[in-house]
């Protein structure tokens, strides 16, 4: 029997190191690792289903993100289940405040199936993406919950054969793939390039989607995708796993909601009511001066 103290060194390097050895063809298996939380009640990721998502305009906020329009340099990591980019220590700290608390950005790496129809994490309305960006962040205040540890930014990604590769921020990602373990540097990326102009989302509590799958992470998915071009893609899928074998497939099937509720934040674009707005109160505006010019 392990102590406590030891129990969680071993959930920490497990974490921190990803040494727990997992597959993607055999997700059961999960469940019956020693620690595994991926059997719980709150696990990610999850099939939103639209017209049960709350409004969440009320209660929750908008995503404020402090530098990641900052260039930013780095390497990407081959750990075997994914591609990981983790910033150099010299890079401006990114961060991200949500209605919970503020998080930095440690991390970002990427979800994707054997071929364009296939591979994002979470699912709309039963409907896959062709992939899945999660921009991991942690907590910077003392937690005061180990359920909001960590914070997800989700992206849906799909394939688009008319947006370029080449001299993309994909391109900069995936030009070449490093081998199993090891790693390539990256220069002059920002997190933005990455992100769709409105950043509206969906809010649910969940976990890790690889094991142990701590229930620790609190999942902002955007509900606008990026497109991103086919090249990223039959890069990603060169990928050499723990096993030498290319890795085509690396998301884990939707998880019960088990009575979670998903809410969602719009924000109005820009185009549509804001700019609409200001016609209108240019127009009263105008309206107010003739009346009074009348008067
Ligand atoms: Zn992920």
């Amino acid at each position: 029997m392990m102590t406590p103290l030891a129990l969680s060194l071993f959930f920490f390097f497990g974490i921190a190191s990803g040494a727990v050895p997992f597959n993607y063809t055999n997700q059961i298996a999960w469940n019956s690792l020693f620690g595994s939380f991926c059997s719980g009640g709150r696990q990610s990721p999850i099939d939103i289903i639209t017209r049960n998502v709350q409004g969440g305009n009320s209660t929750l906020t908008p995503l404020r993100m402090t530098n990641w329009d900052t260039s930013v340099n780095g390497y990407v990591l081959n750990n075997g289940h994914t591609l990981k980019f983790s910033p150099s220590s010299a890079s401006s700290e990114a961060r991200v405040q949500t209605f919970i608390s503020t998080y930095k950005l440690l991390q970002f790496h990427f979800h994707w199936g054997p071929n364009n129809m296939v591979g994002s994490e979470n699912k709309v309305n039963n409907t896959f993406f062709s992939g899945e960006l999660h921009f991991v962040n942690q907590n910077v205040s003392a937690v005061n919950s180990v359920g909001s540890q960590f914070t997800v930014v989700a992206v849906f990604l799909t394939a688009d054969s008319s947006v370029q590769y080449s001299g993309s921020v994909w391109e900069k990602l995936t030009e070449s793939i490093p081998a199993f373990n090891a790693t390539r540097s990256i220069q002059s990326i920002t997190y933005e390039s990455m992100l769709p102009s409105n950043l509206s989302y969906y809010y649910f509590p969940g976990s890790l989607t690889t094991p142990l799958c701590n229930e620790i992470v609190e999942w902002f998915v955007l509900q606008n995708p990026v497109s991103v071009p086919m090249e990223f893609f039959n890069k990603l899928r060169t990928l050499n796993d723990t096993n030498g074998d290319p890795l085509t497939l690396n998301y884990r099937d939707v998880q019960p909601l088990n009575g979670r509720t998903v809410s969602g934040y719009t924000v109005e674009s820009v185009s549509g009511s804001i700019g609409l707005m200001s016609t209108t109160t240019a127009l009263l505006a105008f309206l107010l001066i003739a009346v009074l010019a009348n008067y």
